[in-house]
């Protein structure tokens, strides 16, 4: 799942006073709190998740002139499908079968704005149940898209007063931040979803769900406001995002890593770089371009008791 303008700092699963994310409550989810992304905007930070260039050596157009982790696991038999809900991919999904989310659709989930992200859930739902082999079905979502955040979720979502405007620097900033953090619960309810609906697979498939944001947003501090600011001069709110984990029992023993060890490295600094190589280690891919290193399965193999071989 890639999240859409999620920023860390509002996840009460990262130590954020209030409880943006009691929609995930009793789901086992584990909570990586230190992932920076790789740039401010979708634009960069979508397609440079998805390649294995990394933060450092990042550019789009070196991007699209090489393959990106979908293209990679496409080639080793796994079937990868994309599911848009927001502005498009960028170009990571041009050689994926991509289902887009209809304008007009069911349950009263989208209007001439476009749907709520709970259209998703439906999607995966059908997509999964006809799966019977390898498969990656990446969802992006619309998330806490701005500045409109209260047309992203049903209203009145659980945070009062709102700001119903997407002229947000005219709010008030308690109104304004009420409004990103039911956002940021109807995010965790979809999360929660998805993962019911993996569970409900658990049981033929090896099912697994990592909910990862392209980049955070800044609502107002130091009178900033949206995303976007250059990598080296935004604040901390734009480039610090949440990730979230879960694994299936039967996952998990395939990958031979005990969930509890999945929780030990949570802690620990990651970025969109891993992203890459712990899919591509999730599916067994062998190819020169995975590193080990940067596999998060592979990490929590390597702590003390972790590991399920000698
Ligand atoms: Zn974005």
């Amino acid at each position: 799942m890639v999240g859409e303008t999620a920023r860390a700092a509002n996840f009460s699963l990262g130590g954020y006073p209030r409880p943006t994310n009691r929609r995930l409550d009793g789901s086992e989810v584990i909570y990586f709190s230190r992932v920076i992304s790789c740039g401010t905007d979708t634009a960069t930070s979508l397609p440079c998740m998805f390649s294995n260039l990394g933060a450092d050596g990042f550019s789009v157009s070196a991007a699209g002139q090489r393959e990106n982790v979908l293209d990679v696991l496409m080639r080793a038999g796994v079937q990868v499908t994309w599911l848009e809900n927001n502005s498009g991919c960028k170009g990571v999904c041009a050689r994926v079968p991509t289902e887009v989310m209809p304008v007009v659709g069911p349950s009263g989930l989208c209007n001439d704005s476009g749907c709520q992200d709970e259209v998703l859930v439906g999607a995966l739902q059908r997509k999964l149940s006809s799966i019977d082999t390898d498969a990656l079905v990446v969802l992006h979502l619309m998330g806490s898209h701005g500045p409109s955040y209260f047309k992203r979720y049903p209203a009145p979502g659980p945070f009062q007063p709102t700001c119903d405007t997407n002229r947000i620097q005219t709010c008030d900033r308690e109104a304004l931040i009420n409004t990103y953090d039911n956002t940021i619960d109807y995010t965790s309810k979809v999360v929660a979803d998805a993962i019911r609906v993996a569970t409900d697979q658990a049981d033929r498939l090896e099912t697994a769900v990592i909910y990862l944001s392209d980049h955070g947003e800044s609502l107002g501090e130091r009178n900033i406001y949206l995303h976007g600011l250059p990598k080296p001069l935004a604040p901390r709110e734009q480039s610090e995002v949440p990730m979230i984990g879960w694994v299936s029992s039967r996952a998990a023993a395939a990958l031979e890593v005990k969930p509890t060890c999945l929780r030990d490295v949570s802690v620990k600094p990651y970025s969109h770089d891993n992203l890459f190589h712990t899919l591509l280690g999730f599916h067994g891919v062998k190819t020169a371009a995975y590193t080990p290193s940067l596999d998060i399965f592979a990490i929590a193999r390597e702590g003390p008791g972790c590991g399920t071989r000698p």
